[in-house]
């Protein structure tokens, strides 16, 4: 048999890869959402890369929508903001290799400082004189100054402050219980908050920017605002306390690569779990675990392909996902919307997430990096 008898189908230079594709456009809408619910400066928090949806997208949207601020988590993340161009004041507040107080001075960031030993150590620091947030507890138990130490926190800040080491402009809390939308979850906290304000002015060091809320608060708890709000989810389309009606800023594709049309009483993938009942076609989509398509999931999750939703069908693969298309049979190559904020057959990542049994920050935090992300 000659080579040239064969007939091999062209097909993979044609596919479009797997994409997440952000839209900042979403985010200027949900930043205008925010700013309908409070008067405070609105700090853009923009760690883990964005929330999935690329750091330096979220940030230029938000800021460009009235945003003042950015947050990080790291030092690391915030040099690359400024590497982008971003010039508002950033705040890093969890400093995971620890604060070196050169970079962190060199790139103009703020640092949170959230106990005695933290402010001690960058004291100690030879390095220019650096912004600081002092960050409390106010209910959390995770990171920030036990109340207990706060009159020692304040008082190395202010003498470090009057060493010309540190400036204090900042005070920082964080709400536990805000997601559950009830003003009176966070009244302790709130208090809290207030009780460290009035220690800081008693010692001397002024009015420092207050910060309490995160996206719940900020949207469900106007006593919670001070002078700031820090809004992470909230700019991506997720509302932790489900309370209000945001834009997703985010769409996961993928193309069919493989298409089969199977009798009734077919098994399907790893397990043998999902058994056809019907004749009935399959499609493969080249997204698995890997890639953040969670494997413990409801039967209902599914994908929408050409306006209609079709399930999963049997157990998620590491790189791979079956799915039933019923009587229809799709090219290779139709592109599959896994989420999406489009409506209609299309799920969203709220929908990902209650069939993960999780929240929508982990779906969209946990797109691996094999999957190509573009800007639409
Ligand atoms: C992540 C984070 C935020 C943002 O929270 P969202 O609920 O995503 O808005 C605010 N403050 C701190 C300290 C955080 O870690």
């Amino acid at each position: 048999m000659s080579r040239a008898s064969v007939a091999v189908p062209r097909r993979s230079g044609a596919l479009r890869p797997p994409t997440l594709q952000t839209l900042p456009v979403a985010v200027t809408a949900n930043v205008a959402k925010v700013r309908g619910r409070t008067r405070s400066t609105i700090m853009a928090v923009v760690k883990a890369d964005g929330y999935g949806h690329g750091a330096v997208t979220v940030a230029r949207a938000a800021v460009a929508a009235g945003a003042g601020w950015l947050g990080t988590t790291s030092v690391a993340e915030a040099s690359a903001l400024r590497g982008a161009g971003l010039t508002v004041p950033i705040l890093t507040w969890l400093h995971p290799g620890g604060v070196d107080a050169e970079t962190a001075a060199a790139a103009r960031v703020d640092v949170a400082v959230g106990s005695v030993d933290e402010l001690g150590a960058l004291l100690a620091q030879a390095a220019p004189m650096l912004r600081i947030h002092l960050h409390v507890d106010t209910g959390m138990s995770r990171g920030g100054c036990p109340r207990a130490q706060w009159d020692e926190l304040i008082g190395l800040a202010r003498r470090g402050q009057q060493a010309r080491r540190v400036r204090v402009v900042g005070m920082m809390g964080h709400l536990p219980l805000a997601d559950r939308a009830d003003p009176a979850a966070n009244a302790s906290a709130v208090a809290d908050m207030r009780a460290a304000q009035q220690a800081a002015r008693l010692a001397g060091l002024g009015s420092p920017l207050a910060h309490l809320a995160a996206t719940s608060g900020t949207l469900t708890d106007p006593a919670t605002h001070f002078g700031m709000v820090r809004v992470g989810a909230g700019l991506v389309g997720i509302d932790p306390s489900e309370t209000v009606e945001l834009h997703g800023a985010s769409r996961l594709t993928a193309p069919i690569v493989h298409t089969a049309a199977v009798e009734a009483g077919t098994a399907v993938g790893y397990g043998g779990t999902y058994v056809t009942d019907r004749a009935t076609h399959l499609s493969v989509l080249p997204l698995g675990y890997a890639d953040g398509i969670p494997r413990e999931r409801l039967p209902q999750a599914g994908v929408e392909i050409l306006g209609r939703r079709f399930p999963v069908a049997g157990r998620v693969s590491m790189d791979q996902i079956v799915i039933d298309t019923g009587a229809l049979s799709f090219p290779v190559g139709t592109s599959a919307t896994v989420f999406g904020p489009d409506g209609g057959a299309t799920p969203t990542v709220q929908e990902w997430a209650r069939w993960a049994g999780t929240i929508p920050h982990t779906i969209v935090t946990g797109i691996g990096p094999r999957v190509k992300r573009s800007i639409a």
